[in-house]
């Protein structure tokens, strides 16, 4: 199973939605996954139209209960499952404070489920609180969806940092596996510049640390689409709300490239910065 948390700690660059199109697009193409909402804010479960009623379990129950995977996660279509989360989730953070070994339940209560999924999908929140640390120390890959702004490299060295020293004390198979561009405007010199400086970035500082040094940027750009930012009001994977529009043909396509690199995904890691221009 490949484990995938999309973190980003700033809010509105893309994260919810590329977690539940290309957990969508990848149940299209025949693989099992299971997307794990790990917000408060519950978008990922909305998303998908999962509304959660008074004493319907969520992840919170994952996190500070006693229940286990199977007991939470439902089924959206035979190849799609979500474990959902609502409000509640807001008070594990607090409730977890003083928990030993509280970044690692998340990992615990998966490893202990029998899964026959081929992909499990992370949808993080916007901090680096002990949340994101759990989906950190339960995945293998992470995916960083980025808007091409000017402001998009800030905060990039604390993310980068804290994915480190994660790797270095609690996953040492964690890995940065690639950079999203959502929201992308090819008119625009912006999205140029914002992919040089990235790219710059992670290659200066690959000496520091191997867990981005085979980091790339995906080859398919997330345009901007109205039609993604519509969706979830209607609780729809954009390939049921619009399977025609160039939001579904995106996120099919980083499926798919996703897929194809499933294979190369052993051997990665061994050279020097993997970055590609495209
Ligand atoms: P995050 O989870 O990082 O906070 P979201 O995925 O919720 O970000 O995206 C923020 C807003 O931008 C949402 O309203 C979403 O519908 C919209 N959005 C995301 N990607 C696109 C896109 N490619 N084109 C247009 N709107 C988008
Ligand atoms: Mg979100």
């Amino acid at each position: 199973m490949r484990k995938i948390a999309v973190i980003n700690q700033k809010g509105g660059v893309g994260k919810t939605t590329t977690a539940v199109n290309l957990a969508s697009g990848l149940a299209l193409l025949q693989k099992k996954v299971c997307l794990v909402d790990l917000d408060p804010q519950s978008h990922a479960s909305l998303h998908l139209g999962v509304t959660l009623g008074g004493g319907e379990t969520s992840i919170y129950d994952l996190l500070c209960g006693e229940s286990t995977v199977s007991d939470v996660r439902r089924q959206i279509t035979p190849h799609l499952d979500i474990v959902p989360a609502n409000l509640d989730l807001a008070a594990a953070e607090l409730e977890l404070a003083g928990e030993v070994g509280r970044e690692v339940i998340l990992r615990d209560r998966f490893e202990a489920e029998d899964s026959n999924h081929d992909f499990m999908i992370i949808d993080c929140p916007p901090s680096l609180g002990v949340l994101t640390l759990n989906a950190l120390t339960a995945v293998d890959e992470v995916f960083l969806p980025l808007q091409p702004h000017f402001l998009a490299l800030h905060g990039l060295s604390k993310l980068l940092r804290t994915i480190d020293i994660v790797s270095k004390r609690l996953n040492p198979g964690l890995r940065l596996e690639g950079i999203v561009l959502c929201m992308y405007e090819a008119s625009t010199r912006l999205a140029a510049e914002v992919s040089r400086d990235v790219e710059e970035f992670l290659v200066s500082n690959t000496s520091q640390s191997s867990v981005w040094s085979s980091a790339r940027f995906f080859q398919t750009k997330i345009r901007r689409n109205i039609r993604l930012a519509e969706a979830p009001s209607f609780g729809q994977s954009i390939f049921d709300y619009a399977p025609n529009s160039h939001g579904a043909e995106d996120y099919l396509s980083l499926a798919r490239e996703i897929l194809e690199t499933s294979s190369s995904v052993a051997c990665s890691g061994n050279d020097t910065a993997a970055f590609s221009r495209n």
